[in-house]
């Protein structure tokens, strides 16, 4: 994805599974930050906010402090107050612009909005995961679908910028279900949404159920086929999908972190390679016969999409079309989802 300059600067702060009443089937924030649960200290927080601000480099871009990883609403109202008060000192320094948390939507209430309503938070990412009653009780997620719905009415009654994150392939999900919560999703209109697909982490109860048959995780194909499904559903309804795929790193690359599942650390440049090459196979079968010498065009940004990871499309192209050679043209004119096809 290129990195634009309205897109925000975000400074990370992790909480692993803080403010968590529990511990959901699929998760294990230690094994995806490499963080080990513990309160963060405001001098810490201070020292990553600076640290971070070194990185900056594209100067118009906001910046935004960034609590994830853990139940935001759901720490003690103490801790929220010294987490916000001491991030707002950057604001009023004006170092940063703003502040954003993820929270689970069963926290979100009108008493806890309460509490951060004079901070400069613009931003709040609620976990969905699923809109399915069934699939959230599986996942062992502690609410239904309609504490979802209340937790997105409230934050839009108070105008904050609301993300959802939601994933695919939990126990008890498929592809109906999965393009159901889409939908439920798109309805509360969202300002950004981020999709993950299940993957079995090392100390999850997901990982039991793994090694003791109860739960199979789902092909890479598979979810790849369904994301793209949900990508360009989201785009349809003009929601910006910001994420597909867990955020690769150290520890996620490790097989002790991630026992089974469709993880890859490309696996959002996989949808959109999977788009371009439905793009070309559908303008290339419209085509009569096959020829020799093709030629794409497409905008430079999409030049790897189209060509796909280790030019596994053009692979596909040729045996489908039996096409001897391929050129790949870089076009600026094309928007970054456009192609053109010529022989
Ligand atoms: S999914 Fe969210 S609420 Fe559930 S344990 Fe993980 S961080 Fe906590």
């Amino acid at each position: 994805m290129s990195l634009k300059k309205n897109t925000p600067f975000i400074i990370p702060i992790f909480l692993p599974n803080l403010g968590c009443p529990h511990q959901c089937a699929f998760c294990n924030q230690t094994s995806i930050t490499g963080v080990t649960p513990d309160t963060i200290s405001t001098e810490t927080l201070c020292s990553l906010i600076n640290e971070f601000l070194e990185y900056k480099t594209i100067q118009r871009r906001s910046v935004q402090v960034s609590f994830y990883g853990g139940n935001f609403l759901g720490l003690k109202k103490e801790y929220i107050r010294i987490l916000l008060d001491e991030t707002t000192k950057f604001v009023k320094n004006k170092r940063i612009n703003s502040i954003r948390f993820s929270t689970r939507p069963d926290t979100i209430s009108d008493k806890k909005l309460d509490i951060i309503k004079d901070y400069p938070v613009s931003t709040i990412e609620i976990g969905v995961q699923s809109m399915d009653n069934q699939v959230l009780a599986m996942a062992k997620r502690g609410h239904t679908a309609l504490e979802t719905e209340k937790a997105a009415a409230l934050l839009k009654e108070r105008n904050y910028d609301v993300g959802m994150q939601m994933m695919v392939g939990l126990p008890g999900d498929d592809e109906t279900k999965s393009l159901f919560t889409a939908q439920r999703i798109a309805s509360f209109s969202p300002d950004f949404v981020r999709i993950y697909p299940t993957v079995v982490l090392a100390h999850s109860r997901l990982a039991v159920w793994y090694r003791n048959g109860e739960y199979t995780p789902w092909s890479l194909s598979r979810c790849v086929a369904l994301v793209k499904n949900l990508y360009l559903f989201f785009k349809s309804k003009k929601i910006p999908v910001i994420r597909m795929g867990l955020q690769a790193s150290e520890d996620l690359a490790k097989d002790t972190t991630i026992l089974a599942g469709p993880y890859h650390p490309a696996f959002g440049h996989m949808v959109h390679s999977k788009i371009f090459l439905d793009m070309a196979t559908s303008i290339m079968g419209a085509g009569k016969g096959s020829c020799d010498k093709i030629t794409i065009k497409v905008h430079p940004r999409s030049i790897s999409k189209m060509r796909g990871l280790k030019n596994k499309n053009l692979e596909i192209l040729k045996r489908k079309f039996q096409i001897k050679s391929f050129e790949i043209i870089p076009d600026l004119t094309l928007a970054e989802d456009k192609l053109t096809v010529a022989s």
